[in-house]
């Protein structure tokens, strides 16, 4: 089985759709997506102009803030401030990666945990950690939307995630945990990283390494969820060797089409329910 993530993003992006049509009638409000951007990084220019589109597409009004790189740390802390206060933001987010001179702790510090819609605010990380509810990162949110695609109840499964970031493998571990999984997490310094895997009954990859994961790295019949994003040549690989791997596994994502479009979903529904919880 491929995972179209493709598709299961129009899926949920619609269903976000629908929900906010409802909420309009009744409130008269729509929510509301502040993006903060800085400087001329060329991939986030692209994943600003992606959020935008699909924000406007589902009935999100979106904004972007759009900065210099020299902007002063102050300025952006400010900004971020006064959009805490904006009762018609429920959600800001703050474009990563950020100039040298910006510390990014701060900053993500400064967004108010009620509409930190990347869910990387300390209180979010913490809520998330201890099993209460919390605002989810978007990437491992979406990921978890296509591992239950495959397998409704994850009790029991032995998952593993290659990778320990803040952004992508912490959250996924905590995720899973919550859903009874058993749950190891390897990384760069991990002794033997093939004999990890191979126990996986579920294996997400958040490496940026082209095709890192062999065929003889994953079980028979697993799911696979593959993160990463790296160019080779002209063309975008994930972390995962597709062509060798597909075949074994039960479940298995592309890259580009898998949790890509997912992260951007995942952010919209994130900020509904940012704008639902005011
Ligand atoms: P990151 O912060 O660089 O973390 C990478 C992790 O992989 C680290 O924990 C690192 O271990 C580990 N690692 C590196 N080389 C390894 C190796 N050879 N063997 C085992 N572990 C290794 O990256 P990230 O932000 O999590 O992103 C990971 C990938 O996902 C990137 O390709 C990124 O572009 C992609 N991504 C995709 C989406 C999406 O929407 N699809 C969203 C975000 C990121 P140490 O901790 O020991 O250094």
């Amino acid at each position: 089985m491929i995972l179209d993530g493709k598709k299961e993003a129009a899926l949920l992006r619609e269903k976000i759709k629908k929900e906010i049509i409802i909420l309009k009638k009744k409130e008269n409000k729509a929510p509301g997506l502040t993006v903060i951007l800085i400087g001329d990084f060329v991939p986030s220019q692209i994943y600003v102009r992606n959020k935008e589109k699909n924000s406007k597409e589902v009935g999100i009004n979106s904004e972007v803030v759009k900065y210099s790189r020299y902007i002063s740390e102050k300025e952006v802390l400010e900004k971020i401030e006064e959009l805490n206060h904006n009762n018609n933001v429920s959600g800001i987010l703050v474009q990563l990666p950020l100039p040298a001179h910006i510390n990014k702790e701060k900053i993500i510090n400064a967004i108010s945990p009620k509409k930190d819609v990347d869910g990387f605010n300390p209180i979010n990380v913490g809520n998330l950690a201890s099993g209460y509810n919390s605002i989810i990162p978007c990437t491992p949110l979406g990921c978890l939307y296509l591992i239950r695609k495959v397998e409704k109840n994850l009790t029991g499964k032995h998952a593993v995630i290659i990778g320990r970031s803040n952004l992508n493998g912490k959250p996924m571990a905590q995720l899973l945990l919550k859903e009874n999984c058993t749950v190891t997490v390897v990384h760069s310094k991990t002794k033997d990283l093939k004999a990890e895997c191979q126990k996986a009954d579920i294996l997400v990859v958040a490496v940026g390494v082209a095709n890192l994961v062999k065929s003889d790295w994953v079980k028979k019949d697993s799911i696979i969820i593959d993160v990463g994003i790296n160019k080779v040549g002209e063309k975008i690989v994930g972390d995962v060797d597709f062509e060798q791997v597909k075949d074994k596994v039960k479940a298995i994502t592309p890259v580009p089409g898998g949790v890509g479009p997912m992260t951007i979903a995942c952010l919209l529904q994130n900020t509904l329910e940012c704008f639902k919880a005011r």
